[in-house]
């Protein structure tokens, strides 16, 4: 196997132009584990750990674009403020080591159904930056990233850059169901993001369908259901309702981490206590009501 290790983005896209099939590796907390348990046996690694320029995030037309190999610990860290949710979900993937290593640029990359930064991903409507020598920058929505199960939208000759997204406007929470409370994949997991600005909600499902996906009609319920303004509290019939949509959204399958009747009704669960939690958040930012 030879191993490809560019000292910079122009010569990672150049050797990915020549050798399409060369493995991409960031963290390798996915691509080691295959390659030691045989799942995988690429001809060439293309090793993207030593390109500076990939750990970097910055803002720009007031939005964060955030480099391919920050780590899980980093984004926490440096970028909790801003993206709450995504900081949530991060605090959630393997261990330490893992959050040291691991990085959401290698999570899409590895397009999991059940990947824990996607639904955050998804709530927030990030966009992700991917590139290649021949055609250059193509900006794909992440309600379009995800293709099927482990598959995703990148071309062979291309790889992530960064995703880029809005900081948070208002309230964000994550919420995941394990079979322990670490060093767990998913059963399943829900992301909501509350945007009052434009008066919309995003919602993101992991690991209760082929892909991570968007729970649209929950979302669009929850939008013209919420008292944005006047901030009043939410009647039970609603946070039920949004959880029942959101349960609906989903098509998950029977595995050895539980059946699809258990995540869709955990989905529900999660689905209201995440509203809840955001809308109380929402209420008590209302002008005045700090203080009290
Ligand atoms: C013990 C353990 C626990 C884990 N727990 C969790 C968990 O709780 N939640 C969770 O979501 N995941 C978990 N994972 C999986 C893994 O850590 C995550 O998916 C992580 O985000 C992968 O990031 P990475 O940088 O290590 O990716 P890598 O292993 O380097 O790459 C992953 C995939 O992305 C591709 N890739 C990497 N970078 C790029 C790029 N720039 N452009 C194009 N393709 C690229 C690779 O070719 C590969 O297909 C766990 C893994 C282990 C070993």
């Amino acid at each position: 196997m030879d191993f490809l290790r560019p000292p910079t983005w122009q010569d990672a896209l150049a050797a990915k132009a020549q050798r399409p099939g060369a493995r991409p590796v960031q963290g390798g907390t996915d691509v080691m584990v295959e390659i030691n348990f045989g799942v995988d046996r690429p001809d060439a690694l293309l090793d993207l750990s030593g390109i500076p320029a990939l750990a970097e995030w910055d803002r720009a037309d007031g939005r964060l674009r955030v480099g391919a190999g920050v780590p899980y610990a980093r984004l926490i860290t440096e970028l909790g403020g801003r993206l709450p949710g995504l900081a949530q979900a991060s605090r959630t993937v393997g261990s330490p080591q893992i959050r040291n290593r691991g990085t959401v640029g290698g999570n899409l990359g590895a397009a999991s159904p059940a990947g824990d930064a996607h639904p955050p991903l998804l709530a927030g409507d990030a966009v992700i930056e991917a590139e290649s020598a021949a055609r250059g920058v193509r900006m794909i929505p992440v309600i379009e990233f995800f293709t099927g199960v482990k598959k995703n939208a990148l071309r062979p000759d291309e790889l992530i850059r960064a995703f880029w997204t809005a900081p948070a406007s208002g309230p964000q929470y994550f919420s995941k169901i394990g079979t322990r409370n670490a060093m767990v994949i998913a059963v399943c997991s829900f992301a909501l993001a509350l945007h009052p600005g434009e008066r919309r909600v995003g919602t993101g499902i992991g690991s209760a369908a082929p892909t991570p996906r968007r729970a649209t009609e929950a979302e669009t319920f929850l939008s013209r259901e919420l008292d944005w303004d006047g901030r009043r509290p939410l009647g039970d019939a609603a946070v039920r309702r949004f959880g029942e949509l959101v349960r609906d959204a989903a098509s998950p399958i029977d595995d050895v981490r539980g059946t699809g009747g258990y995540r869709r009704h955990a989905l529900a669960v999660m689905a209201r206590r995440t509203l809840t939690w955001a809308w109380d958040d929402h209420r008590a930012e209302a002008p005045g009501r700090r203080a009290s």
